[in-house]
């Protein structure tokens, strides 16, 4: 009998997972944070998402500057050196036996007495857990994945990974309602600017592979990077650009990239399908070239 992968046993999981809260690891049932901390009463804090296979974290060194960048911008003391922070990744990751899957850490203003304005600079608090998910679903891979496109209803900077998710959870629901996977958000100029928890990408019919530029419209993914070094590498054509709801749907492809999904090919947005309706060649090379770059460890071991 094959056995049981860790993300088919959520339940049991559940009952004996660790999370790390300032300083000390704990079982999830007495993880506790205050009811003033900032996060809680103000969504003031930022969070990464690091995957881990094969026990080796993907892009550990983008997703620490990524996350420095995104306190720094809130004016948020980063809360340890990158070497403690790794240190507590792997312990996290260890203590919840995962080896493929992914770690979550979320960093917060800290607790104070409930105002706007910041608090006298104290201590962030620091939460982090881990759980099993296989990163590349080969059901998804074979069907591909269908997305909707809803108005972009987000604040003016996405580029910060802040927890303040709200239209992200909106738009995912009404993905979810509809029968999707995802929802690409599209700005007021008409152009899909990035789905709710993803990278938005297209290949034109003339196979140009084409992504919208990081500026503070998205938020600049790790797997984004990380396949755009891909790209680079297989010679393949690029753009970086806006694309608009019509292009993409005439689209030869599309797919998204994320930390938890790597690669998925897109198949049909709203109610058209995208070339041939099924995952396109291109899309599943990248799929292909980018586990292989992520079972190196991404760009920390090239
Ligand atoms: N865009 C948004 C809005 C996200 O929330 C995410 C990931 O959660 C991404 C893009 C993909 O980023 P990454 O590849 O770093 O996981």
């Amino acid at each position: 009998m094959q056995a049981e992968a860790p993300w088919d046993k959520p339940e049991r999981n559940a009952m004996s997972r660790i999370a790390y809260v300032n300083g000390r690891y704990l079982p999830h049932r007495d993880a506790r944070v205050s009811i003033e901390d900032r996060g809680y009463q103000f969504a003031d804090g930022c969070y990464e998402v690091v995957a881990m296979r094969s026990g080796v974290f993907i892009d550990a060194g983008l997703h620490l500057q990524r996350l420095r960048r995104s306190l720094a911008a809130l004016s948020i003391r980063f809360p340890m050196s990158d070497a403690a922070l790794q240190v507590v990744m792997t312990e996290v990751a260890r203590r919840n036996a995962v080896r493929e899957g992914y770690v979550y850490m979320q960093i917060t203003r800290g607790v104070a007495a409930r105002d706007f304005a910041f608090p006298a600079p104290g201590r962030p608090s620091l939460v982090m857990t881990a759980r099993a998910k296989a990163l590349v679903d080969m059901k998804l891979m074979a069907t591909g994945i269908r997305v909707i496109t809803i108005p972009d209803q987000r604040w003016a900077r996405p580029d910060i990974k802040s927890i303040a998710l709200l239209p992200n959870a909106l738009g995912k629901e009404e993905a979810k309602q509809a029968g999707a996977y995802e929802a690409w958000q599209v700005d007021r100029d008409g152009n899909v600017t990035e789905g709710t928890s993803s990278n938005a990408w297209i290949v034109t019919r003339g196979g140009e592979v084409v992504t919208r530029q990081a500026d503070h419209g998205i938020l600049d993914g790790v797997t984004r990077q990380g396949l755009l070094r891909v790209i680079a590498a297989e010679g393949l054509r690029l753009s970086e650009r806006p694309f608009g709801v019509a292009e993409a749907k005439a689209a030869a492809e599309a797919l998204l990239t994320s930390s938890t999904n790597f690669i998925l090919p897109v198949v049909r947005i709203d109610d058209t399908p995208i070339g041939e309706g099924k995952p396109g060649p291109l899309a599943k090379k990248l799929a292909a070239a980018y586990a292989d770059y992520a079972a190196l460890g991404g760009s920390d071991r090239s």
